[in-house]
């Protein structure tokens, strides 16, 4: 029926309307050569340089991580032959989640087969055994958070980003006996800011909460063996459940609640999303463990990505560039308006190889839309140099501003690189 069709395309079109219709750049990683990729737009195939990846620590191409997926596959299979309700367990996906429990000095560990699954799985899961459960949720989590809470069922209230004072009013409106749920996220990506754990498992405590955390985007990346911001604090402990993803750091697939032994056993015993879905392959399952196991014990990989992080924070600062505030490996840089963040995505591909995806509305609010920069230990001190030069040249084309009015001074964007690096 031509109707059908016509409501897709009238979907779609409202979303050009409004400026924010997404595409995806067509993209080859090659091993070896991580940020530079070759980017296919149809006529010509070039290098370009990734700097919005979040395969952060680049474990994704990290020779034992691959090694080790060659060897399983060529001796398990590429698959995993079902669901574990049905088809059992792989022995590789038995080690993961030891190593996982491990990581984070919990009893038992979940896996599924994304961060995004098991965030929808745990949060409804746990929150709907849970008799009359009231989930508190930071007003910024993810939406796979979202998805969870919704799922559910239960009765939720949304507390202000970080907003302590806003959750503890909350929390103390219910009553004390009542079961709560308090979820909230440790680095938020976008911002790249960190929450303030210590005083919400403090508030948990006094109000009887539990808590459940998404540490996805600082597993690996923080913390004495890369367990996260939980385990840099020395909270790991105070949080119920912490979540967290096997593809960005880790460089694989998948994702995982830890907890106790009663906790995991439940959401395993009762999570549809996890029953009923086939299990990560064997492969993948072993190279997670590979790279879990080889930032444990190496600190090389965070040192890196956190020198880098900031020398970039410095360099597009010092250019005049609007870098937001992070305490984070993570680098916004504002614009605020989406056709304007979107042209200046595209102007950075097309004149200087640079591969940064504009953030706009839902990821972000609306009037925040950003250039969300990763650095990696494999962008080194000329790619951030290069990239500087080239926001710069994207700004002036554009008439984008500049912070501290240096825009008016067009000889004055002359930024000193890497003050540090000679000293
Ligand atoms: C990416 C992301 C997830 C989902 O993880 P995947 O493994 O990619 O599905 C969950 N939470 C947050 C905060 C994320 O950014």
């Amino acid at each position: 029926m031509k109707q059908y069709q016509q409501i897709f395309q009238n979907a779609v079109d409202a979303l050009h309307e409004e400026k924010r219709y997404r595409v995806f750049a067509d993209l080859q990683r090659q091993v070896g050569k991580f940020p530079k990729a070759i980017y296919r737009d149809g006529s010509d195939d070039r290098e370009i340089t990734i700097w919005c990846s979040n395969d952060y620590l680049g474990m994704g191409q990290h020779p034992d991580v691959i090694a080790t997926m060659q060897k399983v596959a060529g001796s398990m299979g590429a698959g995993a032959g079902g669901t574990r309700n049905i088809s059992g367990t792989n022995h590789p996906l038995v080690e993961l989640e030891h190593e996982l429990a491990d990581l984070h000095a919990k009893e038992a560990a979940l896996v599924f087969t994304s961060g995004f699954v098991s965030n929808e799985a745990g949060i409804s899961t746990i929150a709907r055994l849970l008799p009359d459960c009231l989930i508190l949720s930071d007003a910024l989590n993810h939406a796979s958070m979202i998805e969870g809470v919704r799922r559910s069922g239960a009765q939720k209230q949304i507390f202000r980003h970080n907003d302590l004072a806003h959750l503890e009013e909350l929390l103390a409106a219910a009553d004390i006996d009542r079961a709560k749920l308090i979820v909230f996220e440790s680095v938020y990506s976008m911002d790249g800011d960190i929450a303030p754990i210590e005083a919400i498992a403090d508030l948990a405590d006094k109000y009887n909460a539990m808590t459940y955390i998404d540490e996805v985007h600082a597993v690996g990346m923080y913390g004495e063996r890369g367990a996260g911001i939980c385990e840099r604090e020395g909270l790991m402990g105070r949080i119920d459940v912490i979540e967290g993803t096997l593809a960005k750091a880790y460089g694989t697939l998948g994702g995982y609640i830890t907890g106790s032994s009663a906790l995991i056993d439940a959401v395993r015993s009762y999570a549809p999303n996890f029953i009923f879905t086939t299990a990560l392959p064997p492969a993948i399952a072993a190279a997670a463990t590979t790279s879990i196991r080889h930032l444990k014990k190496s600190g090389v990989e965070r040192a890196a990505q956190q020198n880098q992080a900031a020398t970039a924070k410095r360099v597009l600062a010092a250019a005049g560039l609007p870098v937001m505030p992070s305490d984070t490996h993570i680098v916004p840089v504002m614009v605020g308006d989406p056709v304007l963040c979107k042209a200046a995505s595209d102007h950075l591909m097309k004149k200087h190889g640079i591969y940064i995806q504009p953030i706009n509305y839902p990821t972000v609010p609306r009037g925040t839309e950003r250039l969300r920069i990763t650095p990696t230990p494999f962008h080194d001190d000329a790619l951030i140099e290069h990239l500087s030069a080239a926001l710069v040249e994207t700004w002036k084309e554009l008439g984008l501003p500049f912070e501290h009015g240096q825009d008016e001074e067009e000889d004055a964007v002359k930024p000193e690189l890497f003050p540090a690096a000679g000293g």
